[in-house]
């Protein structure tokens, strides 16, 4: 996408009235139940929001029209044909059960052959990376009470999007955890912006995604951005949806400059394309 056509596919957001933002806004992001896509659950017209959980986590619940609607996020590892269980209780204590059918979706598959001594940590980078992912998996798992305002986001970069999420990928015919994001084709340098207005939760320069951003938009919606060449927000501030965040880079194990863009519900990653306009 050129800059003036990612300038012109902001305005809508930024200067369109209410009305038409709404109407975009409201049938974003798309919602299936795929491995790595997001389920809509109408929850009924209940004066207080129900609280959803599945298993462990909460779900994003938000007001749609007259009714309580919760967007669960599917882990990219669901079997298609099993069933999730939702559990909705209502503030007077009821508690409702919904399953969820999880469908198929085919995501595509790259097999590489690497030399052994580059797919194979050492000992201190083991260590690190263990380390990482423990601390990572917890902030993803932030749960915030307020809602967003909405959940169409803002591409965070100009840029053509690969339609690499949910890629399994085989080293040496050994499987990798699947691609969890959108890689984004920019320059080095070029602005990142918060793809929703949110606040800054994590930043860090760790092994994998170099120098990353976590930004938390309310009800366990987050978005995380990758191998960035320099963090321009601080734990703790608000940003709003467009403020510049960072700059896009080639930090951590990537194979070039580009902006690695993920979206977290529940706990989960889901593919960001379902949030974007397109
Ligand atoms: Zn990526």
């Amino acid at each position: 996408m050129s800059r003036r056509r990612f300038l012109l596919s902001l305005a809508p957001a930024l200067v369109a009235p209410g009305w038409a933002a709404r109407a975009w806004a409201a049938t974003l992001p798309r919602a299936s139940a795929v491995p790595g896509g997001v389920a809509r659950i109408g929850l009924g017209a209940s004066e207080q929001p129900p609280r959803v959980h599945l298993g462990g986590d909460r779900v994003l619940v938000m007001r749609d029209g007259d009714e309580w609607v919760a967007f669960v996020g599917i882990a990219l590892g669901a079997k298609p044909g099993s069933k999730l269980r939702l559990e909705a209780e209502q503030a007077g204590g009821a508690v409702e059960r919904f399953e969820i059918a999880v469908a198929p979706k085919k995501y595509a598959s790259q097999h590489l052959k690497v030399p052994p001594g580059q797919v194979d940590l050492s000992r201190e980078h083991l260590t690190r990376y263990e380390r990482e992912r423990v601390h990572l998996s917890e902030v993803l798992r932030t749960f915030t009470d307020s809602a967003p305002a909405t959940l169409a986001m803002l591409q965070p970069a100009p840029g053509e999007r690969s339609s690499s999420f949910g890629l399994r990928r085989y080293f040496n015919g050994r499987a990798r955890s699947p691609h969890n994001g959108m890689d984004i084709a920019a320059s080095a340098g070029t602005p990142v912006i918060a793809a929703n207005a949110g606040r800054v939760i994590d930043t860090g320069d760790y092994f994998f995604p170099g120098r990353t951003i976590i930004l938390d938009h309310g009800q366990g919606l987050l978005t995380l951005y990758a191998h960035l060449e320099a963090i321009d927000a601080a734990v703790a501030q608000a940003v709003p949806a467009g403020g510049v965040i960072g700059k896009v880079g080639a930090t951590g194990r990537s194979t070039g400059a580009h902006l690695h863009f993920s979206v977290y519900l529940n706990a989960v990653a889901v593919d960001p394309a379902l949030f974007l306009q397109d």
